[in-house]
């Protein structure tokens, strides 16, 4: 009888390309895909651990599986299981753990288990965890569940260690795949029939620098793909971002003016506390830089507010400086205590309630930032790219400089990508109306 399978995954970019890589590999062993809320006979919760939050949304989802269907295998993944495997195993259900470095041996975990389940023998948890710094290599992934867009991972883990953040304790030290290795999973993605792949990693500035390759090589290599139309950078930080890159981005045949770039404080000494590796005033350059190559072009920036030594003299700074910048959104991020990390020692901490107030402000700087954005592209010629999601009638699409767009359907512009001229903001200013030229 088909086995089915539901997958629910948390966190980033590079979560959700691992996430569809394993279930493609499930789907061609035979098992058959249902939703998270159906009854399945295997559930992988695929997890965060970036804050709290991310980690009680990892739990709920097991207890849900769990209570769909107290047979099923379940199995926990990723970077929650990497950094706490321990506290899920007291979670019942659950039947498989495995950390970042042996994802790829889930599907052998499942059969194990299956088996165990058919020989009726007795439950044992098959914690697989291993410790973090023997987490070597590096294992492609790119996700296909998609017809339009599709992202690609290139690195993992990171070398960085910024004081408050957990990830180098969840993913490891920075590795990658080769030039190589990513041409020939963009050629397959081509291949798909994929326009646009969105390239991502943990700090994808660091690509290749164990095999003495370069992000800059890297993405001149991507460029010469035939059959993907378009690239976006997923995130990228601002020590990383060269000028080099930003100039090839601009005179590329198929990157994006769509730049992400975790900025994480206006405040230099909050920039300080936090072991960032740039101070405000390079990060402002680089944005300067690329407005004026770039004036449509789409920059974003991660803030985290309420972080150590945010004093009310330097949130005011920090903030008026975000105000004084061309950026089109602003990712605000509230800073939350991480188990591992050097923040926990260091630093004036901030009141939580103060944290949540100015985590309010910015968002309200963020949408201010966006329509103001938004305004400045009425008339602005640009291409949309088409995608298959149908609703009350209409169609949507990203223009090349991230803004949504929306037409009525019609299943022939599906995937494809039309030149258009941006004409007004929705009502719920969610989406452009665009004419078509
Ligand atoms: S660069 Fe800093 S914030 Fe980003 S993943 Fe690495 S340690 Fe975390």
């Amino acid at each position: 009888m088909t086995q089915t399978i539901a997958f629910h995954t948390l966190g980033c970019k590079l979560n959700f390309a691992e996430s569809s890589d394993l279930l493609r590999r499930f789907v061609n062993e035979g098992y058959k895909e249902v939703g998270f809320k159906d009854k399945a006979d295997v559930y992988v919760i695929n997890t965060c651990t970036v804050t709290q939050i991310a980690e009680s949304k990892c739990r709920n989802a097991i207890r849900q599986a769990h209570h769909i269907n107290p047979k099923a295998i379940i199995a926990v993944i990723g970077c929650f299981s990497q950094v706490n495997s321990k506290e899920i195993e007291k979670i019942e259900g659950v039947n498989i753990i495995l950390g970042n470095d042996d994802k790829h041996l889930l599907i052998e975990k499942v059969k194990e288990s299956e088996k165990r389940i058919i020989n009726d023998e007795k439950h044992e948890i098959d914690n697989s965890v291993i410790d973090i710094s023997s987490l070597k290599s590096f294992y492609s992934s790119y996700s296909s569940n998609d017809r339009t867009r599709a992202f690609l991972k290139v690195q993992d883990g990171c070398d960085y260690f910024c004081t408050y953040c957990e990830i180098p304790f969840a993913r490891g030290r920075s590795r990658s795949c080769s030039i190589e290795e990513a041409v020939s999973d963009a050629k397959t993605l081509a291949k798909q029939g994929k326009k646009e792949i969105v390239i991502t990693g943990v700090n994808i500035g660091d690509f290749g620098k164990e095999r003495n390759e370069t992000f800059l090589d890297l993405i001149k290599s991507l460029d010469k793909v035939e059959g993907i139309k378009r690239y976006r950078i997923s995130s990228i930080e601002p020590d990383l971002l060269s000028k080099e890159i930003i100039d090839f981005c601009f005179s590329s045949r198929a990157f994006l003016p769509h730049f992400h770039i975790p900025l994480q404080s206006g405040s230099n000494k909050v920039l300080k506390t936090m072991k960032r590796r740039y101070l405000r005033e390079e990060f402002e350059e680089k944005v300067n830089y690329i407005h004026e190559l770039m004036p449509n072009c789409f920059i974003a920036a991660d803030v985290m507010v309420g972080a150590n030594d945010e004093t009310e003299d330097e949130w005011l700074s920090s903030y008026k400086f975000l105000e004084s910048l061309p950026l089109a959104f602003i990712h605000v991020f509230t800073y939350s205590q991480r188990p591992n990390t050097l923040a926990n020692k260091i630093g004036e901490v901030i009141p939580v309630h103060l944290r949540r107030q100015r985590s309010e402000e910015l968002q309200k700087l963020a949408y201010k930032k966006k329509e103001e954005f938004y305004k400045t592209n009425i008339n602005y010629e640009c291409k949309v790219l088409w995608e298959e999601t149908k609703k009350d009638g209409k169609m949507y699409g990203f223009t090349n400089n991230y803004i949504r767009c929306q037409r009525e359907y019609d299943s022939k512009y599906i995937n494809t990508i039309t030149t258009e001229k941006i004409i007004k903001l929705s009502k719920d200013k969610e989406y452009f109306i665009i004419e078509n030229l």
